[in-house]
């Protein structure tokens, strides 16, 4: 299998909004792929038509693209092993659950609904070890291996309901090796007859996987955990019609933020944080689970969080782009155990990240917020607010409370800092003071900071009380960036009017 090209699937059920963790399956394949020089695939895997949910692939191919992730062959974009949905590959199954009953691996089953409801309560009461339709109860019910073969073909010839099951042998230990496990080895006693086609036309997810992993070319199954119990089947499966199997790598779960159990939609709401990577709008309930992209993030901070949900560099660094983390990821590098989700983590993440925009970015994206406030102000301007605050915002959404001073006159000023620093000399102080600004010929920082220094010496007057009641005066609270930047970014006509605006309004 040495020289087999590299191959990967995302195998999406659209049976709803895309958690995390799936998110991050599809992530870890997609690294994998770029990082082996292999292909990404994205297969619909809609088999299950009481499950499907309307809008829900849609949902999933959006998501992919907002995360950046790339997808060489599926449904949008087709290729030369479609189709990609598996409800248009239909009638490509039947054949194979035929061949497997062809070879004894494989029997129809007639059994009703209340039949099996009575199996699984006899099993329930005898405490049967194997509590499924097994090889231990497989005799004692109406399918081909316990009815006369022309009886079989009459109930068939006739519609009658029937599914496919996979005959699992007794007692023969099966091994497998997993690229983050390791070898484990399963005996089949505690294995089910799994269905593997309905009469409907339609095979079981088993079936149609290992079917579609084989003639897709996959060469390494990279998905969430849940799998594992189902991989002694497949590579059962796979034997059984004289398949190699792909490689395989089953990823750890992802854990709530207590570390105890999967991470659900009930934890997000519970903690504030999305657990969806982009809004979902559940038209049947009219609900709306919130997404990490509506909640502020950056789809390159999004992506660096899912990276580090189970797998880590080796190194210190944290901080990592899409091409930084193909170059870096290795599967031999993911945990087996649960990774916890973080949501103070995911927000630092974010944080990082939009320290690294340029600010230009970071000042198309303010002015948004800027315009619908109805504040229309030079794309310049915005982007030198932004250098000065950015330190202090994880979000766009952060820039206004750190920087609404910069666009707005205070219209109030914080009463406890009134009260504890504008002392009765202040207003003669910054009376002066504005006055001295006539000296200064070029208004900024550095001009600024020897100005007023020099300003309070000759005066003999402490920095503090003068530089709180001046940021009072221009901030309306003790809150922002430096004075001498803010006063630069405002401009002497502006520090003045607001200067003045303070002393008329701060009446003690
Ligand atoms: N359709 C399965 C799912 O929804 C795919 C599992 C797999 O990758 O084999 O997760």
């Amino acid at each position: 299998m040495n020289n087999k090209e590299i191959r990967v699937r995302f195998a999406p059920s659209p049976t709803g909004p895309l958690h995390i963790g799936g998110v991050r399956t599809a992530l870890y394949n997609y690294l994998f792929a770029r990082n082996m020089g292999g292909k990404m695939i994205l297969r619909i895997e809609d088999t299950d038509q009481k499950r499907y949910v309307e809008g829900a692939e849609k949902y999933i191919v959006e998501s992919l693209k907002w995360c950046g992730i790339e997808i060489d062959e599926g449904v949008e974009q087709g290729g030369d092993f479609g189709p990609y949905r598996q409800s248009e590959r239909k009638d490509i199954y039947r054949q194979y659950a035929e061949k497997l009953i062809g070879s004894g691996h494989a029997y129809y089953a007639f059994d009703t609904a209340d039949e099996l409801d009575e199996l699984r309560k006899k099993l329930e009461t005898e405490k049967a070890s194997n509590k499924s339709y097994s090889p231990f109860s497989r005799m004692g019910m109406k399918n081909s291996l316990t009815i006369p073969k022309e009886e079989v073909q009459q109930k068939i010839g006739s519609g009658e309901d029937f599914v496919i099951r996979y005959k699992m042998p007794e007692n023969e230990e099966v091994g497998f090796s997993d690229i983050i496990r390791g070898n484990v080895v399963v005996n089949t006693s505690t294995l089910d007859d799994k269905v593997l086609f309905k009469s409907d036309g339609m095979p079981t997810y088993h079936l149609a996987n290992i079917v579609d992993d084989h003639l897709m070319g996959i060469s390494h199954v990279i998905r969430g955990e849940e799998w594992l119990p189902s991989l002694p089947l497949h590579v059962l499966l796979y034997r059984a019609l004289g398949w190699d199997s792909p490689e395989f790598a089953h990823l750890p779960l992802i854990l709530k933020p207590n570390g105890k159990g999967k991470l659900s939609k009930r934890d997000g709401d519970k903690g504030g944080f999305p657990v969806f990577p982009i809004d979902w709008n559940n038209a049947s309930t009219n609900e709306v689970f919130p997404g990490f992209r509506e909640s502020g993030y950056f789809p390159e901070a999004f992506v660096n969080i899912m990276a580090f949900l189970g797998w880590n560099p080796g190194t210190e660094q944290e901080v990592f782009s899409m091409g930084e983390l193909i170059k870096a990821f290795d599967l031999k590098r993911v945990g087996k155990a649960g990774a916890r989700f973080d949501s103070e983590k995911a927000r630092w993440f974010n944080h990082q990240h939009l320290q690294i925009k340029p600010d230009e970015k970071l000042a198309s994206l303010f002015q948004d917020v800027l315009v619908e406030k109805g504040i229309y102000v030079p794309k310049e301007f915005v982007a030198r607010v932004v250098a000065l605050v950015k330190e202090r915002a994880s979000f766009i959404g952060d820039f206004w409370e750190q920087a609404s001073f910069f666009f707005e006159t205070p219209k109030e000023y914080d009463a406890k800092m009134v009260k504890k620093r504008w002392k009765e000399n202040t207003p003669e102080i910054l009376n002066n003071l504005i006055l001295s600004f006539n000296d200064i010929e070029i208004f900024d920082t550095g001009n600024l900071e020897t100005h007023i220094k020099s300003f309070l010496e000759r005066n003999e007057l402490g920095m503090g009380q003068v530089m709180t009641a001046l940021r009072l005066a221009l901030v309306g609270s003790g809150r922002g960036p430096g004075v001498f930047e803010i006063m630069e970014l405002l401009g002497k006509d502006e520090v003045v009017q607001r200067v003045n605006k303070a002393l008329e309004t701060i009446k003690k």
